[in-house]
């Protein structure tokens, strides 16, 4: 039942000479959600390209359901079931909302089931919306992919705590329909209280221990 989707195990990757994560191992267990914290520079967002298959770990091993994935190219992982948005979000800013949805293989009626906002917004150029409103249509088109394993960078950078927790009701909601969720946070109160389990890295290692801790120093 509580079958595995993303396993790192003493994973180390960086950017030609400078190593970034230094032996990172987690484990996301299906239809669960879990946070991923830390402050600037920790090596979430690096984190993200090894599921992503953007860069490869130079040692350790990535597991997807179960599967070695180190080598596997990223559209082999996104045909596998792995869907990421990354920071930034990756829509379209000059398409409007219809197009930057009708470039996916998936019914947009379901997602303006969901987002009404966005059934309304249809015709609006996706670079004119607010922050809120792109990240809504950047989980929208994700969820066309119907995936099973959905990696969010940075879901709240910049946006109003409304949204951020709007947001969160819908990655909650993905988890009970089974979606493996798995969420970067630089800071996170919400991502804390709805994840299933919270992770937190600094300096490219996962700690344990108080949060203030991580963030703010107190270790001497
Ligand atoms: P942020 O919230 O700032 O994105 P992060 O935890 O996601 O932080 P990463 O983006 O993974 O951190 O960056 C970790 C370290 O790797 C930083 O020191 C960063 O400067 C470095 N880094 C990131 N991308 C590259 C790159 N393409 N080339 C060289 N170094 C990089």
């Amino acid at each position: 039942m509580n079958e595995t989707m993303i396993e790192l195990m003493d994973v180390h990757a960086g950017y030609g000479r400078i190593e970034v994560l230094r032996g990172v191992s987690l484990s996301v267990p299906r239809g669960t959600v879990t946070a991923l914290l830390g402050p600037n520079g920790a090596g979430k967002s690096t984190l993200v390209k090894i599921l992503s298959g953007q860069i490869r770990a130079t040692s350790g091993h990535v597991h997807l359901k179960g599967v070695h994935v180190n080598d596997a190219a990223p559209d082999e992982l996104a045909r596998a079931g792995l869907c990421t948005i990354p920071e930034g979000r990756a829509i379209f800013p000059n398409l409007t909302v219809a197009e930057n949805l009708r470039l996916m293989r998936g019914d947009p009626e379901v997602v303006y089931a969901r987002f009404p906002k966005l059934k309304a917004r249809q015709k609006q150029l996706a670079g004119l919306m607010s922050g809120g409103e792109q990240q809504m249509l950047a989980f929208s088109r994700a969820l066309l992919t119907e995936p099973a394993v959905l990696v969010v960078d940075e879901l709240s950078m910049g946006l109003a705590p409304v949204i951020v927790a709007e947001l969160y009701e819908v990655v909650r909601e993905l988890a009970g329909t089974g979606v493996t969720m798995l969420v970067v946070e630089q800071f996170a109160e919400t991502a804390s209280a709805v994840a299933d389990q919270v992770v937190v890295m600094a300096h490219g290692e996962m700690v344990e221990g108080d949060l203030a801790e991580v963030y703010f120093g107190g270790t001497s």
